[in-house]
């Protein structure tokens, strides 16, 4: 199958959109962004400065009033527009993530709907956002209402994973309730949202509503130092979102912050093994292992454990490892070297530890891309709980199999980790997929399930390690994290 066009070979400089204008950084910070298949450089992305974040602060809040006294209906106006003109460009938008990100075009199609799916859940601001009241609710002729109105500027810290859907996450709802934004991108993938924010340009948001800025330490001190920013809504790794929660609480700033993760998929002597296969498979490969709600861990209990990881391991060696514009790839590179390096020492980690490396992705060669990030499917027996392969997010197409006597031992390991994002049970008793979903402390529970990505209206929850904060991003989540509630209560003389 013919490898698919990229929209550009070579991107050139990225440029930050403030108040309605593409501007050039005046940083002398410059970072390579690389396509990590090819790992040629296809742009320049500037760490912009405290001042430049300043500006674009400024600018959201500048437009804040304006853009609140729009109505509900003619903000929701504006998405829709957005929704039109993203469907247009799908595939460009999809064949971007691809180029920059590594994962398979599949992948990256599936990311856009995802994306175009918030913009047309925010468009129905005008329900979302409704409040409540009640005649004579403090006494006769006393009336009490509920408004929910938008607090002013908020911001968004994105991870390099998912370029295109985790700013539509956050930033549809907080413009739709009323408020304006600043993203910032990951500085290993910008070129999405310099893709997005033209055709959001396009589609008639005034100057300010929506900005971008470019950058990383610089940039996301400026947003907790400004104090006309309300909050910021992050997703990335925990030690980082930990500390976006602590300097949010010094700062006085709202936080949802996404964290980290280790997800386990137990399967059950039950299971029907042939689906249970194919479905966990995409989980661990998916994206090269690099989803926060990617399988890391399978966990066999009872006898179902030899047929299940003889299966699994034949059904790895299928996955065709390539570059994600190749139609026939399964599984593209990691993002970057310092990835590689750190899903390799990994794996040398669990061989040190005395687990069994059945299938060894180390050395694997793609022919006409010798150079990328490529790490083949890699799959480990006999690993125990103690492990660190077991224990720590690895982030790569690496699998842990463990071998449990019961369910109970299954759910006693997923106790212990530290991280809480999301856990699968493959089964077909009910008893056992309740017991589950009542027990484990996740925030994404699977059933015959093993990428538990709640749609958007839903929230994308996470427990312990894996989320800091009250409200998640999407939907109703999300439209109270970006609101307030204001109580008025009327006497009529
Ligand atoms: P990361 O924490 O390295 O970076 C995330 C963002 O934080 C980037 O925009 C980066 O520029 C910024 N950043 C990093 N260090 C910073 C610092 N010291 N000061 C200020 N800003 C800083 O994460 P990543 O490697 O881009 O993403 C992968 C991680 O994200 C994984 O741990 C994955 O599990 C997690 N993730 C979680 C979810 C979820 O919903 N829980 C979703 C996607 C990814």
């Amino acid at each position: 199958m013919a490898v698919l066009s990229e929209v550009k070979k070579d991107y050139g400089k990225v440029r930050n959109f403030v108040n309605g204008e593409w501007v050039d950084s005046a940083t002398k910070s410059w970072l390579d962004v690389k396509n990590p298949a090819t790992t040629e450089t296809i742009a320049k992305v500037p760490l912009s400065t405290k001042e430049e974040m300043t500006k674009a602060i400024e600018a959201a809040q500048e437009a804040w009033w304006a853009w609140r006294e729009t109505p509900p209906v003619s903000r929701a106006r504006v998405m829709f527009n957005l929704k039109a003109i993203m469907e247009r460009e799908f595939e460009n938008i999809a064949r971007i993530i691809s180029q920059e990100q590594g994962k398979t075009i599949d992948d990256a199609r599936g990311e856009t709907r995802r994306c175009i799916e918030n913009v047309e859940v925010a468009s129905g601001i005008t329900t979302l956002q409704m409040g409540y009241n009640l005649e004579d609710g403090a006494a006769a002729n006393i009336d009490e209402e509920v408004i929910i109105s938008p607090l002013g500027v908020f911001g968004a810290v994105c991870p390099f994973n998912f370029p295109g859907m985790v700013p539509f996450w956050f930033w549809p709802y907080a413009v739709a309730t009323g408020n304006t934004f600043i993203l910032k991108p990951s500085e290993q993938v910008p070129l999405t949202s310099q893709y997005v924010f033209k055709l959001i340009e396009e589609a008639g948001f005034p100057p300010g509503v929506i900005n971008l800025v470019n950058g990383r330490e610089d940039a996301v001190n400026a947003m907790f130092d400004h104090k006309d920013l309300k909050g910021i809504s992050f997703v990335g790794s925990t030690p980082v979102a930990k500390w976006i929660y602590k300097r949010g609480g010094e700062t006085g700033k709202r936080v949802q912050a996404q964290g980290g993760a280790k997800n386990s998929l137990v399967v059950m002597p039950d299971a029907k093994l042939d689906n249970t296969v194919n479905n966990t498979l995409s989980s661990f490969y998916g994206c090269a292992g690099q989803r926060c709600l990617a399988g890391s861990n399978l966990v066999g209990v009872g006898d179902i454990a030899d047929p299940l990881i003889r299966k699994f391991v034949e059904a790895s060696k299928r996955i065709k490892v390539g570059y994600g514009l190749d139609e026939s790839s399964n599984m593209g590179p990691v993002i970057s070297e310092a990835a590689k390096k750190k899903v390799l020492g990994y794996i040398d980690q669990g061989v040190k530890d005395g687990a069994k490396l059945l299938l060894d992705g180390r050395n694997i060669k793609v022919p006409g891309y010798e150079k990328g990030y490529f790490i083949g499917t890699t799959v480990f027996d006999d690993v125990t709980p103690d492990m660190k392969i077991a224990k720590e997010e690895i982030f790569g197409p690496v699998v842990s199999f463990l071998r449990m006597k019961s369910l109970d031992d299954a759910i006693e390991f997923i106790h212990k980790c530290p991280f809480g994002n999301a856990a699968s049970i493959y089964t077909q008793n009910g008893r056992w997929a309740r017991d589950f979903r009542y027990k484990v402390q996740c925030g994404n529970i699977g059933v015959n399930i093993g990428i538990v990505a709640a749609m958007a209206y839903f929230p994308f929850a996470g427990y312990k390690d894996s989320f800091f904060g009250t409200l998640h991003g999407q939907g109703k989540d999300a439209v109270s994290f970006y609101t307030d509630r204001k109580v008025v209560i009327t006497r009529w003389f």
